[in-house]
């Protein structure tokens, strides 16, 4: 199921009669056939209102649509105004696009998207079954993947961002920044164009919402989230067979006659803000000054689309593009000359193909666009391989297009220059660049787009499911029961942080609970129980904490070994030598990155970073642990990542180790470790496979079966001891 907010048609009454017209473009064509597929169904918006017909045009309307599979949303004109001029175009798009001095912040706005989001959700949860896949498009609808996957838990939920997702500098000036994340991640996998994007999208994530990530990987309580790159392509095909359209050749020809043997520079975009068309006009009045050997031989054609014009900020840059061209025309234009040739108006398919064709230039110079679909398709028409492409970096288009000739928007004087090199380029290296850039274009056409975001989809789906099948179901744990009823010789080893308690923010705080304290002495009081903390904290607060009860301990990550009722001990003998040489490195990260602090344990040195700011403490570890990497090989050091903090200990000695100690001391019948990091996994390496391994949280393990939270844990151990 696809959701938008325009439904790929338009409904348009002449003479009294409904025609319904099917909407083209790239979106359409590429995401025609899955929605042709059977069952398929788009759900969105039908661009009219229904107060403007009368019933029996309504039941038409209806019938219609469904009959295409079209499932519609109608919005009332109070939505329209103050969900899609509003908090769409006037506070996500200029916001998004870095333009915050145009963003309204309107808690009606706000509302009236909400309300609009939870309109889109019921129609879907109408529609749609238990386990769909459901493909939501775009800002409009940013709140709805959440919305949906609070009704529906099992559906596969993909979610595509078709303009950019700003740094966190500018998208933290939203006040509903923490809804739009949450809602967002309602999604399995949330596609943008660039890397960059999702870059921003992830450090958004883990600064509003805390949830870190790993290589675009968010694990939330119960789920998997992805959020990955998907460069949106064109349909290829259909602009590089238009030369041999009749109607476009002498569209050609016309145009030909008219422009007489001039060159031609062409720019068109949607009259917005963000193209930076004043800037571009400013360039080549840059260009015609700074070469005049230029004027008269070229002409810059500029097809400006109107769009949004009732907002104010649109109306202001109309008249000023109007005035900067009469201002060049004025300066540079002689009788029989003009530079800037104007057209206010949207134009058809074959004249739009047709100025791509005849163009030299094609000046695509946006000051921010999520990907920029004319350059595309301008590189794509060009099938005798002739023309150039001056293109803005700030286009995500810029990531895939690196052939063009790549320019800073605000720069006229690189501009200026920009177009006298594309002017004079030999045609062979146009035809080299461009030939390299059509075969990326051809290969990554749309479809292969579509393709590959529901290969992806579908990939996270299975795994969805693996984690699924790992959960340790009410049957699995009838039986984990049953066998340790049955057994009389039981090895438990529990690991303590993040497995038997929630983290707390600072070691010192993650004291035992009264509950967890009673759980434990149960545990211990069962004389077939041999029960072990197997914890990377130091003996002296394993002993503080756990002195009372009849346990086995294990300290440092598996340094020290207690057990029941005898002194520490150490498995192995260890050095400590290494730690002046470690020591300064850590001060000098726990100085950069405030928040963070060392822990000096009695084999090992830690970093704790829970409390600092969690991007730059990423980038941090990341340079902390590319300088260690010598100095821990020279002392044969490990260097172990836990849940916010990387600690340095002696290689060779961990909690695997200590529990294989612990493995050979007994006859063990029934054998259960549970624990939540890749500390544990050492653990659970060292086990039996008949042992019942247990990670908490989800993610990849060697752990036989998976529990989501402390919280289970204790109500398994609960359930244990009770029997
Ligand atoms: N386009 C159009 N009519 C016109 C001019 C352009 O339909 O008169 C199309 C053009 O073919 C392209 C799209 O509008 O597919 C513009 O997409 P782009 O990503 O460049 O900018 P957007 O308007 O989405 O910000």
């Amino acid at each position: 199921m696809i959701v938008s907010n325009r439904l790929p048609l338009n409904i348009v009454k002449r003479g009294g009669k409904l025609s319904f017209q099917s909407s083209v473009g790239g979106l359409v064509t590429g995401l025609g056939p899955v929605h042709r597929q059977k069952k398929g169904l788009w759900v969105g918006w039908p661009g009219v209102t229904l107060d403007k017909f009368k019933e029996e045009e309504k039941e038409e309307i209806y019938e219609k649509l469904a009959s295409r599979n079209l499932s519609p949303v109608f919005l009332s004109e109070e939505d329209i105004e103050s969900y899609y001029h509003g908090f769409c175009n006037e506070t996500i798009w200029p916001l998004f696009h870095y333009f915050p001095e145009f963003t309204v912040y309107d808690k009606n706005y706000w509302e009236s998207y909400v309300r609009v989001n939870k309109a889109f959700c019921d129609v879907v949860v109408e529609v749609a079954e238990a386990e769909d896949t459901i493909w939501v498009h775009d800002y409009h609808l940013m709140l709805l993947p959440k919305l949906i996957r609070k009704k529906m838990p099992d559906a596969t939920i993909g979610f595509f961002h078709h303009i950019p997702f700003p740094a966190y500098e500018i998208f933290h000036l939203l006040p509903w920044r923490k809804e739009i994340v949450e809602g967002l991640l309602g999604a399995d996998l949330v596609g943008f164009h660039t890397y960059d994007y999702v870059r921003y999208f992830l450090g958004s994530v883990r600064r509003i919402l805390g949830y870190d990530h790993t290589l675009g990987e968010i694990t939330l309580d119960k789920r998997l989230v992805r959020a990955d790159t998907f460069p949106m392509g064109i349909d290829y095909e259909r602009f590089a067979q238009v030369e041999r359209d009749p109607k476009v050749q002498k569209e050609i020809e016309t145009i030909r006659k008219r422009m007489g043997e001039r060159k031609i520079i062409l720019s068109i975009d949607r009259l917005d803000y963000t193209k930076g068309i004043p800037q571009r006009l400013e360039a080549f009045d840059t260009f015609l000054t700074n070469y005049p050997e230029f004027r008269q031989k070229v002409t810059l054609v500029m097809v400006a689309v109107p769009s949004r014009t009732e907002i104010e900020s649109y109306v202001l840059l109309k008249s000023q593009v109007d005035e900067l061209i009469g201002r060049i025309n004025g300066t540079h234009g002689i009788i029989g000359w003009v530079p800037v040739w104007y057209l206010y108006r949207s134009i058809p398919f074959h004249t739009l193909v047709s100025l791509y064709r005849i163009a030299d230039v094609a000046l695509v110079t946006p000051l921010r666009d999520g990907m920029n679909l004319i350059s595309k398709e301008f590189i794509a028409t060009k099938t005798d391989g002739k023309g150039v492409l001056i293109l803005s970096e700030m286009a995500g288009a810029a990531k895939e297009l690196v052939e063009a000739f790549i320019v800073n928007p605000n720069n006229k004087e690189e501009i200026a220059e920009a177009l006298k090199e594309a002017l004079r380029m030999p045609e062979v290296e146009q035809i080299r660049r461009n030939r390299i850039l059509q075969r990326r274009l051809q290969r990554y056409d749309v479809e292969k787009w579509v393709e590959e975001f529901i290969k992806e989809l579908e990939n996270i789906k299975d795994d969805q499911k693996e984690f699924k099948v790992k959960i340790l179901s009410n049957n699995m744990q009838k039986k984990l029961i049953d066998d340790y009823l049955k057994s009389n010789k039981r090895l438990i080893l529990l690991d303590y942080d993040g497995t038997l308690i929630s983290f707390a923010p600072r070691p010192e705080e993650a004291r035992p609970d009264n509950e967890l304290l009673e759980i434990l002495r149960a545990l211990t009081q069962e004389s077939k129980n041999e029960a072990i903390i197997i914890s990377g904290r130091q003996r002296e607060t394993l002993d503080l904490w756990f002195s009372s009860l009849n346990l086995g301990l294990i300290a440092e990550h598996g340094v020290w070994i207690k057990e029941k009722r005898s002194k520490w001990g150490i498995i192995r003998p260890v050095g400590n030598d290494w730690k002046g040489e470690i020591r300064p490195f850590l001060e000098l990260y726990a100085d950069k990155t405030p928040g963070s602090f060392i822990e000096e344990k009695e084999y090992s040195l830690v970093w704790h970073y829970r409390n600092a700011d969690p991007e730059l403490s990423a980038r941090n570890l990341v340079e902390l642990k590319d300088s260690l990497l010598h100095v821990a090989a020279n002392f044969n050091l490990n260097v172990l990542e836990g849940s916010k903090v990387i600690e340095i200990k002696n290689a060779g000695i961990d909690k695997g180790l200590a529990s294989s100690h612990w493995l050979s001391k007994g006859d063990w019948d029934f054998i259960m470790a549970i624990g939540d990091d890749w500390t544990d996994e050492d653990t659970f390496a060292a086990l039996p496979e008949t042992a019942y391994t247990i990670k908490v949280g989800l993610g990849r393990s060697r752990a036989r079966f998976n529990l989501y939270s402390t919280g289970e844990v204790r109500s398994l151990l609960r359930e244990l001891v009770r029997k």
